[in-house]
């Protein structure tokens, strides 16, 4: 049985304690003081990886070593095998996981990429929402994020909360991000960063962005011993946009279409080996609590297309999910009932007796540490909004309706259980149940808040976001 962190009050009597010994002492390993960690966690380790989908990796049961390290962590912590981002679309998903705000009501739609005029547009993450960063740092946390996403960008309201954040937030490979996440550590502790952020507690966001395409050959991959794919094609697809694959792809021999797997496979193992050395590095223990997930997930011509944030289908919103900290949660359980990334803000409020915010829309997960699942249904809404592409869908237990507002009006009904690939669409032959799970997307949106209002867009149209932009094929031309 889980039982929450110490009262407040004692923890932040042990925080002040703690960090006047930390001022006393910033030395090597061994002879850091023990913090009294009060029944909490010494850091909290958020790591986001980019365009992971869930069953591409070890901890969603796929059958090549993607992710020996985060699959090993996973075992001695809570795999969550069926999880779901809120949206196809980094801005959306990850402002929902760092508010615990459903997608349709952050006010983030209609992000805008043109290719003719050169311009990209997104909007800000409002300040109105209090963010998981802001809850922590109210709680004493010292809180460090570096996002290697532009689309996470401090001008883009992502730095909520952050002591320290990586203010430019160009797209920046894993190892660069960790000498990021290093030099952010050391700006907030001191040459011994690595040593005295135990000193005082710490929240950590990493997202790492490398199994983004383009897809880049990585020399370790495959491993010694698992079958590799044909190296002329890998050097064919090796590093090419969506758009230029699409033509490769136009009718793929299936050897191409496994090489194409193979290089995006070989980027989240090259990142799940990244996260391993900074968490090394770092000393990381069994007294911290880190979270694994991802944004959404990709498509590889499962519906016709490559890449995300083009609609819902299960391989774009199907994200890994862990939660791992031996020192109080179960070690090695797998809960299969319906989770998603926005369970994360409520999760540790629960775990760290935090005082979070009123109206989070996800659910503690911390009921399915001792129950397989949720005592009530729990459904899952999902929105992508950005010009030119508008959808919304709605998954009850295995049912899953999808709407397409544009381009092309269009509904989709599927039964997830006797069709996981959504290739038999039931709207003609199920009307009634089609129906009544629109009916219900419909209540769910309509009682939730509205959007902030004032709906804020920055330009941010530099020549090295278009080119990166248009590399990634999100413009639309
Ligand atoms: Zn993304």
């Amino acid at each position: 049985m889980f039982r929450p962190a110490g009262s407040r009050a004692a923890a932040s009597a042990a925080f002040f304690v703690a960090l006047a010994a930390g001022i006393a002492c910033q030395r090597e390993d061994a002879s850091v003081p023990a913090r009294d960690l009060d029944g909490r966690p010494n850091a909290v380790v958020l790591v986001t990886i980019d365009t992971v989908r869930a069953d591409h990796t070890s901890l969603g049961g796929y059958d090549k070593p993607t992710t020996p390290f985060l699959g090993a962590l996973a075992r001695d912590g809570v795999n969550f095998t069926r999880t779901y981002a809120t949206s196809s679309f980094t801005p959306l998903s990850m402002a929902s996981l760092v508010t615990g705000a459903e997608a349709v009501t952050l006010g983030l739609g209609d992000a805008y990429f043109d290719a003719q005029s050169q311009t990209a547009v997104q909007p800000v993450l409002s300040e109105s929402f209090t963010t998981l960063a802001e809850t922590l740092q109210a709680h004493g946390f010292l809180t460090i994020g570096a996002a290697s996403n532009r689309h996470l960008a401090a001008d883009l309201g992502f730095a909520q909360g952050f002591d320290h954040y990586y203010e430019s937030a160009a797209f920046q490979r894993a190892s660069a991000l960790n000498r990021i996440a290093k030099s952010l550590l050391k700006d907030a502790l001191g040459d011994a960063y690595a040593t005295a952020w135990r000193q005082q507690p710490l929240f950590l966001w990493v997202h790492y962005f490398d199994p983004h395409d383009p897809y880049y050959r990585r020399p370790g991959w495959p491993l010694p011993g698992q079958p590799a794919p044909d190296p002329r094609r890998i050097r064919q697809l090796a590093g090419k946009s969506y758009g230029d694959l699409e033509r490769e792809l136009e009718d793929p021999a299936p050897e191409t279409l496994e090489a194409l797997r193979s290089l995006y496979d070989g980027e989240i193992h090259d990142t799940d080996q990244r996260f391993q050395e900074l968490w090394e590095h770092l000393g990381f223990d069994d007294d911290t609590l880190v979270i694994f997930t991802s944004d959404h997930g990709e498509e590889f011509l499962e519906h016709g297309g490559l890449g995300h944030a083009k609609g819902l289908y299960e391989e774009v919103v199907r994200v890994p999910l862990m939660i791992r900290w031996p020192a109080k949660l179960p070690r090695g359980r797998v809960v299969h009932a319906t989770a998603s990334i926005l369970d994360v803000y409520p999760t540790l409020a629960e775990l760290l007796d935090l005082a979070a915010p009123e109206g989070l829309s996800g659910r503690s997960l911390v009921p399915l540490f001792d129950t397989p699942d949720w005592p009530s249904p729990r459904p899952i809404l999902l929105e992508l909004d950005r010009q030119k592409e508008d959808w919304l869908a709605w998954v009850e237990g295995d049912h899953k309706v999808i709407r397409r507002v544009q381009p092309d009006p269009w509904v989709g009904s599927f039964d997830l259980a006797a069709d996981p690939g959504e290739t038999r669409n039931l709207a003609d032959v199920e009307p009634d149940r089609t129906a009544a799970a629109l009916a219900g997307l419909a209540a769910a949106r309509a009682a939730l808040p509205s959007p902030p209002a004032g709906q804020r867009y920055l330009d941010i149209s530099d020549e090295q976001t278009i080119d990166a932009l248009k590399a990634m094929g999100y413009v639309v031309e």
